[in-house]
């Protein structure tokens, strides 16, 4: 089966094969392989030795984000209570908000639409108008409909302002720039095993700046989200051990799973294989009569989002399933007020498996009967 998902992806089979061992978290043994997966990580996000720290957490997305909130925001009711301004472009946006809200952080929403990316000059604006907005949030690449904001010159923007920032880099990471040493604005940059670098799903990792997490012991009001506590740990009992227990067996592919992004060539090799990828599919779809959610110059490099067709013949699980039995498979939800379908880009996938779905929608498409007119 073909999971063009975005994320859990597609992996290689000697990542998944990598998961058939017993292993022991605390095992002498298996210190060196973690310490060494938390400084690649680090160097990835262009974070220095001693000043950067790779903080991870088991879980979901959604964990290692409350994480850094929590840690790095304190809440309303307490002395030096921060406050987040989100731009709101997308479903990944709107759950950093619902996440802060129940942390009970404050935050400011900045309204937008999920069609663009927020103009760094709006948020330089909202922040000018709110001094007690201590952070943005930003989500990098937003999953929800495909757009990509601007987290380097949003930065810049915070940075000229005084303020910090939190990127929720889950579905970036790996595949877009990012460079922790130009960006000291930055609190955390968070990110899961399962998207870019295309491991397991288990694990959220955070890289922040140390002197950041020494600053923010007791923020958290919680042991399990503390990312302070992460710290403190590590430097108490090694580098190479884990609070609880983590998901060992994905820990180690994804040991994998990284040495074979670091061997490819890295970030902007990635970048333009995902870029390929979304090209092929936004031009191969309006081909098939479809019609792209976004204009091609915001079209990132993640995932794809097509209108489903105004055809009576057309239901989403049922065009999910007729793909399916053509081996692809893709989400049977969307994350848009608009009815629509979307396709990933990410993952152990290149040019053939696009062309091969596109083969596949059109195959699924005529099952149902819907007949799209040929795009001009
Ligand atoms: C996948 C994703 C998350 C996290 O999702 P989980 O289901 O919690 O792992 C967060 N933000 C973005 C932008 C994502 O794409």
């Amino acid at each position: 089966m073909l999971l063009l998902i975005p994320g859990p992806v597609q992996t290689r089979p000697e990542v998944r094969a990598a998961m058939a061992v017993d292993i022991a978290p605390w095992d002498r043994d298996f210190f060196p392989e973690y310490i060494a997966i938390r400084e690649k990580l680090r160097d990835i996000a262009g974070g220095v030795a001693g000043q950067h720290a790779c903080l991870p957490l088991q879980g979901a997305g959604h964990f290692i984000t409350e994480a850094a909130i929590r840690t790095f925001i304190p809440a309303q009711d307490r002395p030096g209570a921060g406050k987040l301004l989100i731009p709101m472009n997308g479903a990944y946006a709107e759950r950093m908000a619902r996440l802060a809200r129940e942390a009970g952080r404050a935050i400011v929403a900045l309204p937008c639409t999920d069609k663009r990316s927020i103009a760094p000059a709006e948020i330089g604006a909202a922040l000018a108008a709110d001094p007690a907005i201590s952070h943005v949030g930003i989500v990098y690449s937003e999953t929800g409909s495909g757009i990509v904001n601007d987290v380097p010159a949003i930065g810049a923007v915070a940075r000229e302002h005084g303020r910090r920032m939190i990127v929720d880099a889950v579905s970036a990471f790996g595949a877009l720039p990012f460079d922790l040493k130009a960006q000291p604005e930055v609190d955390a940059v968070v990110f899961t095993s399962n998207k870019c670098i295309e491991g397991l799903p288990g694990l959220g990792f955070a890289i922040c700046p140390i002197g950041r997490v020494e600053a923010s012991r007791g923020n958290a009001q919680s042991w399990s989200f503390d990312l302070a506590d992460v710290f403190d740990t590590a430097q108490r009992t090694s580098w190479g051990s884990f609070r609880f227990t983590p998901p060992v067996q994905a820990l180690h592919a994804f040991g994998i799973a990284l040495d074979i992004f670091l061997v490819e060539g890295g970030q902007p090799v990635r970048l333009a294989r995902y870029r390929e990828n979304a090209r092929i599919l936004h031009e191969g779809g309006q081909a098939l009569g479809l019609k792209p959610y976004l204009d091609r110059e915001q079209q990132g490099p993640v995932i794809v989002l097509f209108h489903q067709p105004d055809h009576p013949a057309f239901e989403l699980q049922r065009f999910v399933d007729a793909l399916k039995r053509r081996g692809v498979l893709i989400s049977n939800f969307h994350n848009t007020a608009e009815p629509t379908f979307r396709v990933g880009c990410i993952g152990h996938v290149g040019p053939d498996e696009i062309r091969f779905a596109l083969g596949a929608m059109r195959g699924a498409l005529e099952e149902l009967g819907v007949r799209l007119r040929e795009a001009a």
